[in-house]
């Protein structure tokens, strides 16, 4: 498969040195994610192209770094199609039809096919898009080397859903990972391995948290993170709070009014 990265030239706190997008070039021109609409990226995306039309877009999940520039790829290619599995609170911001996809569908792209891997968690309708003829997985926001990836708690993440994810992809076993922040990953199975232990590390945090007597997110985010600059605590909290809702899920905690409480 034909793939180029093209940078979407939006740096920041929470897009690190800004999206990777990738289009596969051939029969079916593809672009996946649409970044934010800067003007480099468009321009990248035109030279990339060579005078071919865009066929479609796919869309990672509707976090605003992988969607937004979505009508403005719409308005330079009018023909191009945009898919996406449904989220229905964000998708309507982005001033494009949505054509839905479902996990297992497969889309053509490039000169080859993508399999649709749902993989909810980070957001709901998050996918990783799989090349199963050369192992490629574009893995978008579920992994990004170096880091760990945010759980948004309160805005459709679900730290149950990712892990069940996590397990999903390291069993599907790609060779090669293509994140839409950072690096490319060449070792998937010890990365991933690494995420699920590093969860699990922070579970047992919360729960010994609990057991020395903090009663809320805030009590336990200033166990663990002693001393984290006020910049970084709401990021944290809502950490905290995916693990407390992990471990209500698994009948472990239970809110007590505004606290948690162990089950015992
Ligand atoms: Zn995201």
């Amino acid at each position: 498969m034909d793939v180029t990265l093209l940078p979407g030239f939006n740096p920041g706190p929470f897009t690190g040195a800004g999206n990777n997008t990738y289009l596969l070039n051939g029969r079916c021109p593809t672009l996946i994610d649409a970044a934010t609409g800067e003007a480099r990226h468009l321009a990248a995306l035109d030279e990339a192209l060579a005078g071919v039309r865009l066929e479609q877009v796919l869309v990672t999940h509707a976090h605003s770094d992988h969607a937004e520039g979505s009508s403005a790829v719409a308005a330079r290619w009018p023909d191009a199609i945009f898919r996406k599995v449904p989220w229905p609170e964000l998708d309507g911001r982005y001033g494009v039809d949505w054509q839905p996809l479902a996990d297992g569908d497969e889309v053509e792209a490039g000169d080859g096919c993508l399999r649709v891997v749902h993989t909810p968690g980070h957001a709901p309708d998050h996918v990783c898009l799989h090349d199963e003829s050369t192992g490629t997985l574009f893995v978008a926001d579920l992994v990004v080397l170096g880091s760990s990836v945010v759980i948004p708690a309160t805005r459709g993440g679900s730290l149950t859903d990712y892990l069940q994810s996590l397990r999903c992809i390291l069993e599907l076993a790609p060779a090669r990972m293509l994140p839409a922040h950072g690096e490319p990953i060449e070792d998937p199975r010890r990365v991933l391995t690494e995420y699920l232990e590093h969860r699990q590390r922070r579970e047992e945090q919360v729960l010994a948290a609990l057991e020395a007597g903090a009663r809320t997110a805030e009590a336990i985010v200033s166990r663990i993170y002693p001393g984290l600059s006020s910049s970084l605590l709401a990021a944290a909290k809502e950490s905290v709070l995916a693990h407390l809702f992990k471990l209500r899920d698994d009948a472990r905690v239970r809110p007590e009014s505004e606290e948690w409480e162990l089950e015992r």
